[in-house]
């Protein structure tokens, strides 16, 4: 994501505690290990983890089935908090399930889990939008879809949409075939322009979709983005999800601003289409982010700081020195308001203990803080130097999940130079008021 300035108002919901419809059903399968699951025995934590989710939604009704493989059979505790659910099958059957504190939770699921759900339209960036894109980043996946919303848990994806309104178009990836974060996939429906941009060295098509009005802006923001989209995949390493990317324009309403990173088709606001650094800023996100996963969420910094500096990075090599001066000047005001603003340190100590949103992580010092990180480092070590410490800590991660500190590691081993003074003066440190 790319944010620029304003902040995001998201409203939390209080979970109920509810025993499902279901619940006294004659046709259900049972046995006896789910009482304790279900009488709230077990807890999430006991779970098993996810392997792929294959969704096929109806945007006609907002009705959707979706068909989740496990990491192995077991109790399986989902995040359903904005879902409502009408039938949960495995291999024995139709289940008996228990709604807790927004959790769907079934007892020794054996084979598939298949759910059968409505969903409906959230107004918060949190779910399917108004302007027909949906958004669930950081944890908003349970409003639309049955999952694990921690972006460690990698999870491959398939998406079918139905019910498409007569003269618009959905954008979206039918596969993922590689694991990526939860809050990674998503479509977009609008009435769109697809203009290609060229294919780039390893054979990957680039192409930018523009709704009506926008083509001029699309065009001027995409000037290099193939060249940009080449220079990752040469430096960095081979690309994780597919060989067709795209930046796709979005109706965005309050609280988001910029992009996001949901490769291959990733989102760019529509008044943000003119922004080169947003562009390349979300197309990045396809190495760190999404291609490298987020071992914690105080690790942030390893997401946004990385994709900040690649951003300016590539736009540096594939645009000339004049933009580059541009883009550090436009970051320099950046990472001074943010200072101003404060909010948590760029990259907080612990694990999983911070709520990105409620405890202020999400402000603008991960990303300007984490760029001027790597930009202290290229200039004690060398650009070209930290270009290869980069690349060869994206292809020894890459589909998993790895954290800031062992950036920190690799760029001293790699390097000799420790860049740990730099990280607790720039990342360590809290800023501002707040
Ligand atoms: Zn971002």
């Amino acid at each position: 994501m790319l944010r620029r300035t304003a902040s995001l108002a998201l409203v939390v919901t209080a979970w109920a505690v509810t025993c499902a419809a279901g619940c006294a059903t004659d046709d259900l399968v049972d046995d006896p290990a789910d009482d304790a699951w279900l009488d709230g025995k077990a807890d999430g934590a006991t779970a098993v983890d996810l392997a792929a989710i294959d969704l096929d939604v109806d945007l006609s009704d907002l009705d959707a089935t979706a068909t989740i493989a496990l990491e192995k059979n077991g109790n399986v505790a989902l995040e359903v908090g904005g879902l409502t659910i009408d039938d949960v099958v495995d291999g024995r059957g139709h289940r008996r399930y228990k709604l807790v504190g927004g959790q769907l939770r079934v007892a020794n699921v054996r084979g598939p889990l298949v759910v059968r759900y409505r969903f409906s339209t959230h107004a918060m960036a949190d779910g399917l939008l108004p302007g027909g894109s949906t958004v669930v980043w950081p944890y908003f996946c349970g409003n639309l879809f049955p999952c694990h919303s921690r972006p460690a848990d990698g999870v491959r994806f398939a998406l079918h949409l139905d019910g498409v309104p007569a003269g618009k178009q959905a954008i979206y990836p039918p596969t993922i075939d590689s694991d990526a974060p939860p809050y990674m996939i998503a479509w977009a429906v609008g009435s769109y322009t697809r203009t290609e941009l060229g294919t780039t060295t390893a054979g990957t098509k680039v192409a930018v979709y523009s709704l009506p009005g926008g083509l001029t802006a699309a065009r001027t923001g995409t000037k290099h983005l193939r060249a940009v989209f080449d220079w990752y995949e040469r430096v960095l390493g081979p690309y994780a999800f597919g060989k067709d990317v795209a930046s796709v324009s979005v109706v965005w309403g309050e609280g988001l601003y910029g992009g996001m990173e949901h490769h291959p088709y990733w989102h760019v606001a529509k008044d943000a289409m003119a922004d080169e650094v947003t562009h390349a800023h979300e197309a990045a996100h396809g190495w760190f982010g999404d291609g490298v996963r987020l071992k914690c969420w105080e690790d942030f910094v390893l997401s946004e700081g990385t994709v900040s500096y690649l951003a300016a990075r590539a736009l540096a090599v594939t645009g000339g020195a004049t933009l580059e001066r541009q883009v550090w000047a436009e970051y320099q005001r950046e990472l001074d308001d943010a200072i101003a603003t404060g909010g948590a340190p760029a990259w907080p100590t612990g694990c999983n203990q911070i709520d990105i949103i409620r405890d202020d992580l999400f402000t603008n010092l991960p990303y300007m803080q984490g760029a001027f990180f790597y930009k202290d480092v290229a200039a004690a070590v060398g650009v070209d130097a930290l270009d290869g410490v980069i690349g060869r800590f994206y292809r020894a991660h890459k589909n998993q999940p790895a954290s800031m500190q062992e950036m920190i590691d690799a760029i001293k081993r790699d390097t000799g130079f420790d860049p740990t003074p730099i990280a607790n003066a720039r990342l360590r440190a809290r800023f501002g008021p707040r």
